[in-house]
């Protein structure tokens, strides 16, 4: 599918690593010292992180891309260890998991 999604241009990108923590859904990496998209699937494509680069080396293009998958979040983020998430049980259907950094992004909007 066609969508919206991040692009670093590796020759601006000089590796300072602001824009791992500000990817709420852990998409980014460093990676021989520069950031690295490490999954299409962890890309929701409204990036959060753009403001966060002091090189303007993130931008959002369109292209082929698979669809930003919020299961494949959820299963890296829990590798992050227990402050990443929290799950919580609702009266009805299965235990959710909360994405403590995906709360932030949410308050920003506010
Ligand atoms: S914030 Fe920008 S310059 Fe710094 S690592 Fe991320 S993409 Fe590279």
């Amino acid at each position: 599918m066609k969508r919206q999604i991040i692009q670093i241009d590796e020759e601006k990108c000089n590796g300072c690593g602001l824009c791992i923590p500000n990817c709420h859904e852990g998409a980014l990496q460093l990676i021989d010292g520069k950031a690295r998209l490490i999954s299409d699937l962890m890309c929701d494509g409204l990036g959060a992180c753009i403001g966060h680069c002091p090189e303007g080396a993130i931008e959002i293009i369109e292209r082929e891309a698979q669809a930003y998958d919020e299961i494949a979040v959820i299963k890296e983020m829990v590798t992050k260890g227990e402050n990443s998430y929290r799950t919580f049980s609702t009266f009805e259907g299965p235990p959710r998991v909360w994405l403590f950094k995906a709360r932030s992004k949410m308050d920003a909007r506010k």
